[in-house]
């Protein structure tokens, strides 16, 4: 990650505005934030640090105004969708989210 470090990518989604409608990406979140920005603070931090290092990893700063995220950081966005569908699933199934594997949901579009 040298052409867009990391801390250069932090600066720019910390100093992003809300200057558009965009909501938080957790599905059924309304929470508005910068485009910049994945999602609200509380849906945020409820994701996996593994897939929130993904989604910098894959960010580029000035996707959300040129509309063209890279594959990867789409692939990271669905895991992520992925990853939240399980979760929910878990939470209000009461199966441990261990034990999902047998119980995966087909991959749909964001
Ligand atoms: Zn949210």
């Amino acid at each position: 990650m040298s052409a867009d470090r990391l801390a250069e990518k932090v600066a720019h989604v910390k100093a992003a505005k809300q200057n558009r409608f965009h909501t938080c990406h957790w599905p059924g979140c309304e929470d508005q934030v910068p485009p910049a920005m994945w999602g609200c603070k509380g849906h945020w931090f409820a994701i996996p640090k593994r897939l929130r290092d993904r989604i910098w990893a894959t960010y580029r700063r000035g996707q959300e105004i040129t509309m063209t995220p890279s594959d990867e950081y789409l692939k990271a966005a669905d895991d992520v969708q992925h990853w939240i569908r399980e979760y929910l699933i878990a939470r209000y199934s009461k199966v441990p989210l261990s034990k999902l594997d047998s119980v995966r949901l087909p991959r749909i579009g964001l």
